[in-house]
């Protein structure tokens, strides 16, 4: 019952453990296919294969692994498979889980320089790092008044510059201002901008998500923006902050930066830019010109959990100015006072966040960028953006179906059109939606533009081939034959 006796911190058992645990993982990888890719357990599955409570004495490591395939697994959705079209990608790779088990395994706590001043430091060179990649102007560079900081996600990443935004104008116009206060984004900005609203106290009725439609590929339109701000203005209101996209959830979207940036600039507004998950590709010369513009925008934000091989959570947020997050942000209390943050020498990246404790993520970034290195990623990038133009290319052959938006990046938005002009095609999408993730070979998901019901198939999961998008498109033309031989019936 050696194994019954696992010691809270054994370095001998953590090298027996954690080798069975990587070969666990990586034979989980070699199989991965195996799996549905959507899991198929019906709500509340786990209850019914799992104990009331914990045990009182330890069970065997080799018990847990067998639950973990037995019971755990069936009720994972594999976002990591080769058929994971879904949503956008949220990327694993060698290099990315190798700096996460670093992370685990120091596991530090680096909410202020001194608690582990490799961690600010490494986050402060490697987002450097980034930015140059990304050819963001140098005021995001932290040798100036700017910075980048590593958040969880683009929500937490929107609400802080958000309430950095607020606080600054509040300072200017007076404090009890707070319901005059407008934010101004397009319907096709993703929800984590209304919720930031929400949790920072902007008035509902205050958040303008300005209607953009097929005539401009789903952009924001700088025309509309202006005439909304001014009307907003002879009622009396503040506007204070513009948040524009460059790859919107739904269909990628690209706002027009410069255009939006100007109108933002003359209202003293800040502007913020969410690149979330098509910032990645824009380390490539050819897909930078989607960011042009950003030299007008305060803060930049890109996900390298979702489409750069940097394991999940990992989301760069710069901005020009890191004394305004600072000003909404920080606490110093009395048991965090130490010499090097009274002297004004460091970042503490507490300052920049919402909570305070803070794993050391750099490591993975900095592990992906220095095992990877700039060709390969953006190799990476390409190869994704093939496969997607190649399936854009079988939807166009089959006259039964349409791509609804132009590709942008690595997302197809397509549907199958409905066999009579009478129905919308939203029913028919919606049954082949549910019939294709039915079978577990594949995985896509769906949204709404302009009323009408889309597929979206999304490329970007690391195992991705050519054979892959093939056998999808396979799955997704058998499909439609057998419902549209229904619906005719
Ligand atoms: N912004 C865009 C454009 C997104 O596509 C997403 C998620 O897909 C988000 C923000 C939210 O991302 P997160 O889960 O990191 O908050």
């Amino acid at each position: 019952m050696e194994e019954n006796r696992l010691k809270p911190m054994d370095a001998e058992q953590l090298r027996e453990y954690g080798h069975k645990m990587v070969d666990f993982i990586a034979d989980y990888y070699k199989t991965i296919e195996n799996f549905p890719v959507l899991s198929q357990v019906q709500p509340g599955y786990l209850r019914n294969l799992l104990p009331d409570s914990a045990p009182n004495q330890p069970d065997s490591f080799q018990l847990v692994l067998d639950d973990i395939q037995a019971k755990i697994l069936p009720g994972v959705t594999h976002w990591q498979s080769p058929n994971y079209f879904a949503y956008y990608p949220s990327n694993s790779s060698v290099a990315g889980f190798l700096g996460e088990m670093l992370s685990a395994g120091l596991n530090i706590v680096g909410f202020s320089w001194i608690t582990s001043p490799a961690a600010t430091e490494l986050e402060m060179i490697v987002l450097d790092w980034l930015a140059k990649m990304l050819k963001l102007p140098e005021d995001f560079l932290s040798a100036g008044q700017g910075g980048g900081v590593i958040q969880g996600t683009a929500s937490e990443a929107v609400l802080v510059v958000l309430l950095a935004a607020r606080d600054n104008v509040l300072r200017r116009v007076g404090k009890n201002a707070l319901e005059k206060l407008v934010v101004y984004a397009s319907d096709q900005t993703h929800s984590s901008m209304q919720k930031a609203c929400q949790i920072a106290g902007i008035h509902p009725e205050n958040c303008r998500l300005l209607k953009a439609n097929s005539s401009t590929n789903y952009a924001l339109s700088p025309e509309l923006l202006s005439e909304t701000i001014s009307h907003d203005l002879t009622i009396g209101l503040i506007p204070f902050f513009l948040c524009a996209t460059v790859g919107t959830t739904s269909s990628t979207a690209v706002d027009p930066l410069l255009s939006l940036g100007k109108i933002a600039k003359s209202y003293e507004m800040w502007f913020h830019v969410d690149a979330a998950y098509a910032g990645s590709a824009c380390v490539c010369p050819e897909f930078r010109h989607y960011m042009d513009g950003v030299e007008e925008a305060d803060s930049f934000n890109m996900n390298a959990h979702k489409w750069f091989l940097t394991n999940f959570d990992c989301s760069a947020l710069w901005v020009k100015d890191r004394c305004a997050l600072v000003q909404a942000l920080s606490t110093n209390p009395e048991y965090l006072k130490n010499k090097a943050s009274q002297a004004n020498m460091v970042v503490d990246y507490k300052d920049w966040q919402v909570p305070l404790g803070r794993r050391f993520r750099s490591l993975k970034l900095w592990m992906v960028l220095r095992l990877y290195g700039l060709e390969n990623l953006q190799c990476y990038i390409r190869n994704h953006i093939e496969l997607a133009k190649h399936f854009e290319n079988l939807v166009v052959q089959d006259p039964r179906f349409e791509v609804v938006t132009p590709r942008i990046f690595s997302l197809v938005c397509f549907r199958l059109l409905p066999p009579n002009d009478e129905d919308d095609g939203n029913k028919l999408n919606h049954d082949l939606l549910d019939a294709i993730n039915s079978t577990g070979n594949v995985f896509i998901s769906h949204t709404v533009l302009s009323g009408k019901y889309v597929l979206r198939f999304a490329v970007g999961a690391p195992l991705t081939e050519e054979k892959h998008v093939n056998a999808a498109w396979k799955v997704l033309q058998n499909k439609a034959t057998s419902i549209l031989g229904e619906s005719f019936c």
